[in-house]
C-alpha cells in the first residue's frame, strides 16, 4: 500500500473526530481504508478517540489478517461488502451518531428533499432492515442499498457512510448527522417546506453538470417525494387496489 502511514494517521484522526463529536461512545464504531486488495481496519474493542497508528490492522478483501497484533473490528464484513460491491469506494466509516441513530431506531429513512446540498451529495438516505451486528446478516441486508447510496441508516443500530477517500467518507457521516438534526428540529417547529419536483429536476441537472455521482433521491428504497407546492398529485389507493398493483408488477398470484 502506498503512503500507508499517511492513511493510518488519517484513520486515527477521523477516529478522534467521531469520538469527540459524540458520533460514537466507548469502543463503538469502525473506520477502514482500501487500496487494491488490502484494507486498513480499526481494531476490535478500542476507543476510537484513543487509537494509535500501531493499533490498526491490515486484512485482504476476504478478511484474512495480513498485519497487526490486534483483531480487526467485528463489523469488518460490512466494510468488505462495500469494497467488494463498489470498486469506486476506498473508505468506510461506521458510527452511531445520536440523531441519525434515532431515525434508525424510529424506523425512518431520510427521504424528503429539504436541503439542496444534501440532495446533491447524498440524495436519499435509506434505512436498511435490522440485522445482528458482527454477523454476515449485516452485509446481506446492505447488499441492495450499497450500489445505490453513499450513506445508509442501519435499523436499531447506527449509520454507515463511504467515499472515494477517507475524508469524503467521514464528511458524508457528518452531513448525515447534521441533516438528521435539522429534520428533527424542523419536526419540532411543526412545519416543513419541501423542494418542489421542478426544482429537484434543476438540482439533478446541476449534479450531472458537475459530474457528481450521487444517487437520485427518487431511487430504489426511498419513495418518490411529493412536491410541497401543490403541483404534485396525491393518489389514494385501498389495500386491495395496492395488492392488485403489487401482484401485477410481480406477476400473477400463484
Ligand atoms: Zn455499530
Amino acid at each position: 500500500m502506498r503512503n500507508e502511514i499517511l492513511h493510518k494517521q488519517q484513520i486515527v484522526e477521523i477516529g478522534q473526530w467521531i469520538y469527540h463529536k459524540g458520533f460514537v461512545s466507548g469502543a463503538d464504531g469502525n473506520i477502514s481504508y482500501r487500496e487494491g486488495n488490502e484494507v486498513l481496519m480499526t481494531p476490535r474493542g478500542l476507543c476510537k478517540g484513543r487509537m494509535a497508528v500501531e493499533d490498526l490492522v491490515k486484512t485482504d478483501l476476504e478478511g484474512n489478517q495480513l498485519a497487526g497484533s490486534l483483531q480487526p473490528s467485528g463489523e469488518i464484513s460490512m466494510h468488505l461488502e462495500v469494497y467488494n460491491t463498489r470498486p469506486d469506494i476506498n473508505a468506510v466509516v461506521h458510527a452511531h451518531p445520536v440523531y441519525a441513530t434515532a431515525f434508525a431506531v424510529a424506523g425512518l429513512s431520510i427521504n424528503k428533499p429539504i436541503l439542496s446540498e444534501v440532495v446533491l451529495t447524498l440524495g436519499c438516505i435509506p434505512l436498511a432492515e435490522y440485522a445482528t451486528p458482527t454477523t454476515p446478516e449485516m452485509a446481506q441486508v446492505l447488499r441492495d442499498y450499497i450500489p445505490r447510496y453513499n450513506a445508509i441508516l442501519l435499523a436499531n443500530h447506527g449509520a454507515l457512510s463511504y467515499g472515494e477517500t477517507l475524508l469524503q467518507a467521514y464528511y458524508r457521516m457528518e452531513t448525515l448527522e447534521h441533516t438528521a438534526q435539522i429534520v428533527t428540529v424542523t419536526k419540532i417547529l411543526g412545519r416543513e417546506t419541501l423542494i418542489s419536483n421542478e426544482d429537484l429536476d434543476k438540482l439533478f441537472a446541476v449534479r450531472e453538470k458537475y459530474g457528481i455521482k450521487s444517487p437520485d433521491l427518487r431511487a430504489f428504497g426511498c419513495p418518490v417525494t411529493e412536491s410541497s407546492d401543490g403541483s404534485g398529485q396525491t393518489y389514494t389507493v385501498s389495500k386491495s387496489e395496492l395488492m392488485e398493483l403489487i401482484e401485477s408488477v410481480l406477476g400473477k398470484r400463484q
